[in-house]
């Protein structure tokens, strides 16, 4: 179900608790920026904040929410703020420690959602010695990657412990695959309430999006405007595609609706329910991402950005098995 009001419309999740089809991605957000950026995208109306103990800015953000709540600007059961459980904190005995070390840094008592960021278990990383581990085990850019022998049906056992204690209002998945998805199912006592994944138009994941809706899992889009965020880091894959705010189905959109190509893409996901979370500095572009919504593409708009999918992925977890170092 979809309503709408004037900052972003929301949807219901399958626990009740209602969740904003369009959000802001703090995934590589400076620390320096992120306090300001935070406050700032309360003011303009963004009422869900997509964070990560990996993305190493919740200290920042955590400031930029008080600072709001502080003001009188929201309320915090008006925001939805998110965090993510990493990789080496999948082992049961380390899940409460590391959301409530995510809490403590974003300065609040519980998080809407908490997801388990990657079905990846890396080995354990005391927070002493680092923090955010990162992905290597010894904190090297190019280290292997160390395997922890840690099953996901304990971690989310450990996931599930964390609404019981009221730590958290909803876990959730990112980055998980349907076989993957199914076997989830099949013993969730708490069912994951959002999959965030990697969804655009090179990358349109029909086939994940009907079985999470299928399973009344709600679903986000991560990295909405596909090649834009991984110059830099997946070259070989951006250099097989144009950016897609310069294609001309695109394009031709746009112009029809005197909208942003980036309002576009955006709304080509929200218009079919599925949440976005544009990451962006700049407050006019923040104001014009939120603003996805003030308009609606028509069918066949919608199924010409369909078209473009050509299954091109620019996060794969799958490809750490390259960097993989000793099985615990
Ligand atoms: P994104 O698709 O939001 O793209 C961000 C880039 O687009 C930035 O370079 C920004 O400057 C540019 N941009 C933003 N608005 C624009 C506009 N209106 N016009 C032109 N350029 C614009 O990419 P993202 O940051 O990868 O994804 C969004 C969020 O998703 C992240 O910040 C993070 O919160 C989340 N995420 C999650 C995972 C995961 O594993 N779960 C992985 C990647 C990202």
């Amino acid at each position: 179900m979809v309503s709408k009001d004037s900052t972003s419309g929301t949807v219901k999740l399958a626990s009740g608790h209602s969740y904003p089809l369009t959000g802001l991605g703090l995934w590589k957000v400076p620390q320096e920026s992120c306090a300001e950026l935070v406050y700032g995208s309360l003011k303009l109306g963004y009422r869900l904040l997509d964070g990560a103990a990996d993305y190493d800015n919740e200290v920042q953000a955590g400031e930029g929410v008080t600072r709001a709540l502080k003001e009188g600007i929201v309320k915090r059961e008006d925001v939805t703020v998110v965090s993510k459980l990493w990789n080496t904190y999948h082992a049961a005995q380390h899940v409460e420690a590391a959301c409530r070390r995510s809490l403590q840094d974003w300065n609040v008592d519980y998080f809407d959602v908490y997801y388990v960021h990657m079905p990846i278990s890396l080995k354990y990383v005391d927070p002493k010695v680092r923090y955010p581990p990162g992905w290597s085990y010894d904190g090297t850019p190019t280290g292997a990657l160390e395997i922890e022998n840690s099953p996901f049906h304990e971690t989310w056992k450990a996931m599930e412990s964390l609404v019981d204690l009221g730590l958290v209002r909803n876990i959730a998945i990112s980055n998980m695959p349907g076989g993957m998805i199914m076997d989830l199912m099949a013993y969730a006592r708490i069912k994951p309430a959002v999959l965030q994944v990697e969804l655009h138009p090179y990358l349109s994941q029909v086939n994940l999006v009907r079985l999470a809706q299928a399973f009344k899992i709600h679903v986000t889009a991560y990295s909405s405007f596909g090649p834009t965020s991984w110059v830099g880091i997946s070259d070989t894959v951006v250099a097989k595609c144009e950016p897609l705010f310069t294609h001309s189905t695109i394009e031709k959109i746009a112009k029809d609706h005197s909208a942003t190509p980036a309002q576009v893409i955006l709304r080509w996901a929200t218009q079919r329910t599925i949440s976005v979370i544009p990451k962006s500095s700049s407050s006019e572009r923040l104001k014009g991402n939120l603003e996805n919504e003030k308009f609606d593409l028509t069918e066949e708009e919608i199924k010409a950005v369909d078209e473009l999918n050509v299954n091109l992925r620019f996060a794969d977890p799958a490809a750490a098995d390259a960097r993989l170092g000793v099985y615990a």
